[in-house]
């Protein structure tokens, strides 16, 4: 099958080249081993995270390794000990691909902090290829009506934006700050917006203000404008350190911040009066099986979907190059199933 591998990571040029960190790779398909599903991929969301991966920014601890982790496809084969993922269903696979089970924060529930997760395209190889292999008990059920590339973003723009908003004491009819709109910020959008909550976006670009109001937003503008109200709730997606004072400044007292990145540049120095008044700011860390499960049922409910940008299987080197030049809006999906 094909696969595409990193086997050195290497910065991602802005434009021009089809070169890039991937390579294009002819290599075994995957067996599924014990408690495994095989999945034949028809889609797989391009993610900041994947950049992360092929410049190196992210601790690689396997080498070569096939990215991708927002990866819907249909089950062709199951491993010994699979009795409740029937062949011929689509599933999707998402960033957490095991947790241990038995460490302290296993045992509390909170597998997303597993001290021994294993992630996919990180740890197992993942959805840029025609075939991947993934834990049975990590995968979630892909309902009939989601077409499989706008379901994608959904897996991890979605689950971990769904993840930030429960995290930032989201509640239904309440009012909410997004500061950055990208792939996941579109998503919480609408998830919010469905569910009677007021809106307010912060974002530079003129197009994605426009595309926030199209989606929902109640006001749209650039960070460091006055939005109409301060929002029970606020999540970050941008990774610069500098909007989490600015989030901070556009929460009621009582209000909480979530923090929506992998990465993040250093958060300048503040003055306490932003946090006084018994306001809650917090990261986000990965996401659950359970996190996916609730999240792609409720986009289901709610008719949540992703704008998404489809790239051809063979231009997986020009999807990541676009991503980081900011040139999508919404998601960036290659499509596997059509290679
Ligand atoms: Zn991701
Ligand atoms: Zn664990």
């Amino acid at each position: 099958m094909r696969a595409w591998m990193l086997e050195s990571p290497s910065q991602v040029a802005l434009e021009g080249t089809a070169a890039g960190p991937l390579t294009l790779r002819e290599i075994a398909r995957p067996e599924p081993g014990p408690g495994e599903v095989r999945l034949r991929v028809d889609a797989c969301g391009v993610c900041h995270t994947d950049l992360h991966t092929a410049e190196g920014d992210l601790a690689l601890p396997r080498l070569p390794i096939v990215p991708g982790h927002q990866v819907i496809g249909t089950v062709d084969a199951v491993g010994p000990g699979v009795a409740d993922v029937p062949i011929g269903t689509r599933r999707g696979a998402y960033w957490l691909r095991r947790a241990c089970g038995t460490c302290a924060a296993c045992l509390r529930g909170e597998e997303n902090l597993c001290e021994r997760a294993e992630f996919n395209g990180l740890h197992g190889h993942g959805g840029y290829a025609e075939w991947m292999t993934v834990p049975a008990a990590y995968t979630v059920p892909i309902p009939e009506r989601m077409e499989s590339h706008a379901a994608a973003p959904l897996l991890c723009a979605g689950v971990i934006g769904y993840r930030s908003l429960r995290l930032a004491d989201f509640h239904p009819g309440g009012t909410v700050a997004l500061f950055g709109f990208g792939a996941s910020a579109h998503l919480v959008l609408q998830l919010a917006a469905r569910q009677d909550a007021k809106v307010f976006v912060f974002t530079r670009g003129e197009s994605h203000r426009r595309l926030a109001r199209e989606l929902g937003a109640s006001w749209a503008g650039m960070p460091g404008d006055e939005a109409p109200e301060l929002a029970d709730s606020a999540v970050t997606f941008a990774p610069a350190g500098s909007v989490v004072p600015q989030a901070l400044q556009a929460v009621r007292p009582g209000g909480t911040v979530a923090i929506n990145a992998v990465h993040m540049s250093d958060i300048p120095s503040m003055p306490y009066s932003l946090l006084y008044g018994e306001r809650t700011l917090r990261s986000v860390a990965n996401l659950t099986a359970q996190d996916a499960r609730d999240f792609i049922a409720l986009a289901d409910r709610l008719d949540i979907r992703a704008q998404f940008t489809t790239y051809p299987f063979t231009a997986a080197n020009e999807a990541l190059q676009d991503m980081k030049a900011s040139r999508v809006d919404g998601a960036a999906v290659l499509d596997v199933g059509g290679a």
